[in-house]
């Protein structure tokens, strides 16, 4: 018999599961050329050449014993010093190999704060729209979420609600920037603005209150958008990065959380994170994967291919008379639908073999969110199809 706690889990895997059996089952009747498929952030740019030659020249010029083997649970030393001097290069911060902990992408990151956190009953605020799994990682440690509702003006932090929601329980906040699933680039006044509040409770409440930014799309900024730094604004700050979408490897499972000095008792916070990515049964982050990462820590993300997506996609459908939230970074747009039900909306798109996912899925019911890491093809053979279901609104 499976744990009651896993039972609500078995219905929504379900509808997820449905959506991709639906693109593979369109596939194959239509030919995946004729299947725009919008539904899955798996990025479509493959990843950069320097990661395969890292991996080659590990493989041939390192001992095997050494590339294989178990080393400290919080990753290799000189892996997290390389990537610590490259983001101080960045951002002018100033960790050491000591601040870094390698983990299993950013969901195990999340998983590995969380559980350094967080008492039964404890609660967790996070900003609607938002990734599900959140909910997912908080009852993992028998956390309560707290879902502070969206500005649908802006889509960017709602902090009028968010003072609201706060209160002696709140132990963490997660924050995503740039955000999946809106596109949008949360500014420095809004991430100040955020500090502060949270700098205040901590004072009027006597116990620390951890911010978890959530950035796995750090460098995936358009416009020349800027993504703060959240550590120069705000001590308590957790970092959780991966390199599932900046460097095209989501399979690999790779990526580190930051844990600063200035964090309170920082020393034991950071060996209880060490300690959570051991216990958790991840043990370490892939050593393959953390030495080749190492080798490429200034590797660049290849911006104008999601870029001339992205405007592709953004003036395609505006130009129908869609209404989407203009997208700054990540690589989501986020549609208003044009139904009051988003899953009718979602469920008609299929006629015309369009798949999306609808917001009720990240929270944020009445709209539907596109992934454009897809061909530059894909968006250019879909926009006559969006013309015929736009036709059946408009
Ligand atoms: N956080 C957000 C906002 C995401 O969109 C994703 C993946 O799509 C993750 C975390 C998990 O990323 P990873 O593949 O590194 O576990």
């Amino acid at each position: 018999m499976i744990a009651e706690k896993m039972k609500p889990y078995l219905e929504n895997n379900s509808a997820i599961r449905a959506m991709f059996e639906e693109g593979r089952r369109m596939a194959a009747l239509y030919g995946a050329d004729k299947v725009y498929d919008f539904s899955l952030g798996n990025p479509n740019v493959p990843a950069p050449d320097g990661i395969k030659k890292a991996i080659e020249q590990i493989l041939e010029e390192e001992d095997p014993v050494f590339v294989h083997g178990y080393m400290s649970n919080a990753g290799f030393p000189q892996v997290r010093a390389a990537i610590a001097e490259n983001l101080n290069r960045r951002y002018g911060t100033h960790f050491t190999e000591n601040n870094l902990i390698m983990t299993v992408g950013a969901g195990s990151g999340l998983n590995v704060c969380l559980k350094t956190l967080l008492d039964p009953g404890d609660e967790v605020i996070v900003f609607a729209p938002y990734f599900l799994e959140y909910g997912s990682y908080i009852r993992n440690y028998d956390g309560v979420l707290v879902q502070v509702e969206p500005d649908t003006q802006t889509f960017q932090l709602n902090l009028d609600d968010f003072a609201a929601r706060l209160s002696e329980r709140t132990k963490a906040v997660i924050i995503n920037n740039p955000h999946n699933p809106t596109g949008v680039v949360y500014s420095e006044e809004t991430i100040r603005a955020l500090a502060e509040l949270l700098k205040q409770r901590q004072r009027q409440y006597g116990h620390a209150i951890y911010l978890l930014s959530d950035e796995p799309y750090r460098e995936l900024a358009f416009d020349g958008a800027k993504v703060p730094f959240v550590t120069h604004y705000y001590d308590n700050t957790m970092v959780v990065y991966s390199y599932s979408k900046s460097l095209s490897l989501p399979g690999e499972r790779i990526g580190y959380v930051i844990i600063p000095d200035e964090v309170e008792d920082s020393e034991n916070t950071i060996t209880a994170a060490t300690i959570a990515n051991r216990i958790s049964g991840c043990v370490n982050a892939p050593s393959l994967m953390q030495l080749a990462v190492a080798k490429c820590v200034d590797a660049e993300v290849d911006l104008g291919y999601y870029d001339r997506n992205r405007k592709a996609l953004y003036e395609g459908l505006t130009a129908l008379g869609f209404t989407c939230v203009k997208p700054e970074g990540a690589f989501y747009l986020w549609l208003k639908s044009p139904a009051e039900d988003e899953k009718a909306f979602v469920e008609a798109a299929k006629k015309y073999h369009i798949l999306m996912v609808p917001g009720s899925s990240f929270a944020g019911p009445g709209y539907v969110r596109l992934a454009y890491c897809v061909s530059y093809e894909t968006i250019q053979n879909a926009l006559p199809e969006f013309a015929k279901l736009a036709k059946e609104y408009f």
